[in-house]
């Protein structure tokens, strides 16, 4: 709700940190660039549907530019699955509208209400980098307002690959090209197999490297010879052939979607307790082993579970929660280990963990992605212990040549991300020749001391 002079507490899906900014919808290019070079509070900071777990997305006492109303029509080539799309259209309405012509996102991230310039932004990747990389990589075009006006990028030009991973702090994307994927039908044809341990998890994931979608769904409450167990998921889109006579039918378009709703904030510390978190991992984990191995999914039942559930993110009370999500090297496995480990151990158990292999690094300089080994947890925030020994693991990823991720980040530390992203010496000249440099920043950047 905003406040009378028009300021609004803003947050992102993790509910934490918080903090107060003007925000202005803009709808246009034109008006993108007015706002840009009028006067008024800054920093400025361009913002899409806020599924940035922490505060990339966030600017105290500036002026935060609301794109979702950047979303015109959306012109796609039929013949080449190459489209133009205005920044602010959500994923989920891209998607739908492509689907319908036997096109599909090259990338997508768990859920589908991000923009694509959100998308961009943090050079998303999905279940399939390891094979397809991330959004950065299915790029053609990109249009960046800045003070100047609108500017057009290549993948030749250094701007592109700076904005591709740069957080909203280049400019403001006002439309992309993207290369699309051709598809046959809205299903995926999805093969799981329940394993017993990390090594066994690991050692699974990389079973098959061909495969376009591979992913792990830990249980990161099991301890001991359990630490790691979990349910490996391969999938790839299902040819029309496979079908059943009853699906074979209309086999692009999408059913509507049945959401079910959050409850209000009851309890401060939302409905996830540890007790809540452990019963729900076994279940799911015991649920999963029983499940048939392979079978016939619908592209948003496989994609993006959690949309079913609408502000799913109030489950954790309005103390919110922290995604911690990690990139390692191949052979540090024993990071891994210790972040599973510590968390379990220290009371702090992790409602849903993801375990993935990514492939190549992005051409993005602040991309998250490069090789081998990526996990994310969700944990309730603001828990006795929980800050000090995420500072502590941070550290042992650094050590060990790994990196946090950005856009689920609410709490890294300046010197330790500097270490992280030995990139962000370039991405700073970058946003000097786009003038971006004491214009756009967000708290995540401010924090960061990347101003
Ligand atoms: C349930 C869930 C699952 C997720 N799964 C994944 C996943 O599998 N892989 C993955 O990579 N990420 C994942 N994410 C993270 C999410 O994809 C990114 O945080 C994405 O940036 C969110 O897009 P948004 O439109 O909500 O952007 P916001 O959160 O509003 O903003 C994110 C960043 O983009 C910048 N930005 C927004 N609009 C523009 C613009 N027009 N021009 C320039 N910069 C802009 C902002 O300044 C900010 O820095 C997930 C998030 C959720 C909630």
């Amino acid at each position: 709700m905003a406040d009378h002079d028009g300021y609004r507490i803003l947050e992102g899906w993790g509910r934490t940190p918080r903090s107060r900014a003007l925000v202005r919808p803009v709808a246009t290019a034109d008006a993108v660039v007015d706002a840009l070079r009028s006067p008024g509070p800054r920093p400025r900071l361009p913002r899409g549907l806020g599924r940035s777990y922490g505060d990339a997305a966030l600017a105290a006492g500036g002026l935060v530019l609301d794109t979702t109303r950047l979303d015109g029509p959306i012109e796609l080539e039929h013949a080449t699955g190459v489209v133009r799309v205005d920044a602010g259209t959500s994923l989920a309405r891209l998607g739908r509208e492509v689907l319908r012509h036997g096109w599909f996102l090259p990338v997508t991230p768990g859920t589908k209400h991000v923009t694509v310039a959100g998308a961009i932004a943090a050079d998303v990747h999905g279940k399939n980098h390891h094979r397809d990389g991330s959004i950065g990589q299915w790029l053609r075009r990109l249009w960046l307002a800045t003070t100047a006006g609108v500017i057009e990028l290549t993948p030749d030009d250094a701007a592109l690959w700076a904005t591709v991973g740069g957080m909203g702090l280049t400019g403001v994307i006002v439309r992309a090209e993207i290369q699309l994927i051709p598809v046959e039908t809205r299903f995926v044809v999805d093969r799981e197999v329940a394993t017993r341990s990390l090594e066994e998890t690991l050692e699974v994931l990389q079973e098959d490297a061909t495969v376009r979608y591979a992913v792990a769904w830990i249980d990161a409450t099991a301890t001991g010879r359990h630490l790691g167990r979990g349910l490996v998921s391969f999938a790839d889109h299902a040819p029309r052939d496979l079908l059943p006579a009853t699906l074979a039918r209309d086999p692009l378009e999408l059913p509507n979607e049945r959401v079910v709703p959050t409850p209000p904030d009851i309890v401060p510390t939302g409905v996830l307790s540890r007790a809540t978190i452990r019963a729900f991992n076994t279940l799911w984990y015991e649920r999963g082993r029983r499940r048939p191995a392979s079978a016939l999914v619908d592209l948003r039942t496989y994609f993006y579970p959690l949309d079913r559930v609408a502000g799913w993110n109030r489950l954790y009370g309005p103390r919110g929660f922290i995604q911690y999500q990690v990139v390692v090297p191949e052979a540090a496995t024993h990071v891994l280990r210790s972040v599973l480990t510590s968390l379990a151990e220290g009371g702090h158990p992790s409602f849903l963990s993801v375990l993935k292999r990514f492939g190549a690094p992005s051409r993005g300089i602040m991309s998250f992605p490069r090789p081998w080994w990526t996990l994310a947890l969700d944990l309730p925030a603001r828990r006795p212990g929980l800050e000090a020994l995420l500072a502590r693991l941070d550290h042992e990823v650094l050590d060990n040549g790994g990196r946090i991720y950005l856009a689920k980040d609410g709490r890294l530390r300046p010197r330790v991300f500097r270490a992280m992203y030995p990139e962000h010496e370039e991405f700073q000249r970058e946003r000097a020749r786009l003038g971006a440099l004491g214009l756009l920043a967000s708290d995540l950047s401010r924090r960061l001391e990347l101003d």
